[in-house]
């Protein structure tokens, strides 16, 4: 197929500040690439310290005067409007998530669906009394209340931008704090045409602020800045320890959302057409640029030549091409930085051992890009840097595994713990596995299907915190408890 062009997307994409697009401080730009050609998309406003402020100040102020106080219903219709919005703009909006990200187009749409689905989830959840009440008869009425915080600060990875961006402005926005979002600098432009959005859908100026630009600067100073004392972020685990050196001196809020090298168990006993399906979907949609990616997989022993085959036989069949294409099941990655990086993990294999199975290069037929063939490593052992390190992309690591035990301690036996899957027919096992599996999440007999009612979020190096439900109002809103003496409850007298 010809590559397809947008001829929309805008030459400049601008910073939204109190209400307005506008260029930096500075006059300063960089460029955002089309992971297709790597030619630029569009031209970046690159924030700094000064932006950031400007923004912190507009949002500061749209809080004390707007958001902070409006009755939740009022910011229910709010977030309403903008999930009207983002669905009546799903083509569109896919299309930029597509170009700018190189996710398949398939995948975009149903991303901006499930963007818009958050806004509907918080926006209800806005109107619900999260408070407690614990009376205290006849003495005391004793109660808990939820308030707004004041200005978020909400940095965000390249990887599903905008659905990760929602996830986390729609509970900020419904809680009644006030958000600056620095989005990741290889992916700024459904940042922006959400902003667009959000303008259209006339919340009130410095409510929702976005300030592009890189992590040192940008991102930084957002983390450094006084007036904000929350921070939610996505990305990678060693970014997450540098901001939280840095916000630690403000005593910062922090949730943490980072990386993952989640482990898939296949037990000869579970249904393996139906694991097959879900091993390929964990690791190859998305480019395999997902952080609950099922990126090792543990095979019993028993049936690990079978599977492996089933594997071999899929994975050379997955349609890798452009983005726009319909068909396309893997698109380029990122950018060419991070293509390197994926590779070099291949390119470990005569040093470490490992076999690489299939793929592991460009294809023949797409010379340009970021292109790379799904691949499968087997050979590989759990001490192994591919069974260790966090790659990103479209690569697989398979191993055997002879018992329950070793399985359990193999899962285990790695920094992360943000997702696993656990594929088997015997519901103890099953049981026994979600217990003693060290990941802040685990999927029985089932790849990753999200409910937005749920804890989402890590153990150990993939961070803490969680999002969802009522854990993001936890994050983005501040208990307080009030004592209300309803009898004359004894006080002890001094002094007398
Ligand atoms: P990254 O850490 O490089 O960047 C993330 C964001 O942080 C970007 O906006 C970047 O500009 C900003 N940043 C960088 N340095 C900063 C600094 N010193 N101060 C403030 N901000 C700074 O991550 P990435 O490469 O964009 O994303 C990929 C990573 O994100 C992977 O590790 C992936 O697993 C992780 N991720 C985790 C989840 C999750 O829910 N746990 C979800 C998606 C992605």
């Amino acid at each position: 197929m010809a590559t397809p062009t947008h001829p929309e997307i805008p030459p400049f994409i601008p910073h939204l500040i109190g209400g307005e697009f506008v260029e930096s401080v500075s006059g300063e730009r960089f460029e955002s690439l089309n992971p297709d050609t790597n030619t630029p998309l569009a031209t970046v406003a690159s924030g700094s310290a000064e932006d950031i402020d400007r923004a912190v100040s507009s949002a500061y102020d749209a809080w004390q005067r707007y958001w902070r106080d409006m009755t939740p219903k009022d910011r229910e219709r709010y977030l309403f409007r903008i999930a009207d919005k983002l669905e009546a703009d799903d083509e569109e909006m896919a299309m930029w998530e597509s170009l700018d990200t190189g996710i398949p187009i398939h995948q975009t749409r149903g991303q901006v669906h499930r963007a818009a689905d958050n806004f509907r989830f918080f926006a209800e959840m806005a109107t619900r009394n999260l408070g407690e009440s614990f009376p205290n008869p006849p003495h005391f009425m004793n109660y808990s209340i939820r308030q707004p915080i004041g200005v978020a600060g909400l940095i965000t990875p390249w990887n599903t931008p905008l659905m990760l961006e929602t996830w986390k402005i729609a509970p900020c926005l419904a809680s009644g704090d006030t958000a600056v979002l620095k989005p990741a600098e290889w992916s700024p432009l459904t940042a922006y045409r959400l902003a667009r959005l959000i303008q259209e859908a006339d919340l009130p100026p410095g409510v929702f602020n976005v300030v592009h630009g890189f992590g040192e600067s940008a991102g930084a100073a957002l983390v450094s800045h006084p007036r904000v004392p929350l921070i939610s972020f996505t990305g990678e685990t060693t970014t997450g320890q540098e901001i939280m050196r840095t916000g630690s001196q403000f005593l910062k809020r922090f949730s943490m959302e980072l990386g993952g090298k989640s482990p898939v168990v296949v037990f000869g006993d579970a249904d393996l057409e139906r694991a097959l399906d879900a091993v390929l979907f964990g690791i190859f949609t998305l480019n395999g640029e997902r952080c609950t990616a099922g990126s090792r997989v543990l095979i019993e022993s028993s049936i690990y030549d079978r599977f492996v085959a089933g594997l071999l036989d899929r994975i050379p069949r997955i349609k890798v091409g452009h983005p726009l294409d319909p068909n396309t099941e893997i698109g380029p990655l990122i950018h060419p930085d991070h293509w390197a990086r994926v590779k070099s993990y291949v390119d470990l294999s005569p040093v470490e051992g490992f076999t690489v199975a299939t793929g592991g290069r460009r294809p023949a037929d797409l010379p340009n890009g970021n292109y790379l063939l799904p691949t499968l490593l087997t050979d590989v052992r759990n001490d192994m840097r591919v069974a260790q390190e966090e790659i990103f992309g479209p690569v697989l690591v398979a191993m055997p595994f002879d018992s329950d035990d070793e399985a359990l301690n193999m899962a285990n036996d790695v920094r992360y713990g943000l997702a696993s899957y656990v594929w088997t027919g015997n519901a103890t096992r099953a049981q026994r596995f979600s217990y003693g599996i060290e990941s802040g999440m685990v999927w029985i007999n089932s790849q990753n299907v999200r409910d937005l009612r749920t804890p989402f979020g890590g153990s150990k190096w993939s961070g803490f915190g969680r999002e969802g439900g009522h854990y993001s109002f936890d994050f983005y809103t501040e208990t307080k408890t009030v004592h209300v003496a309803t009898g004359s409850h004894k006080i002890p007298k001094l002094g007398v």
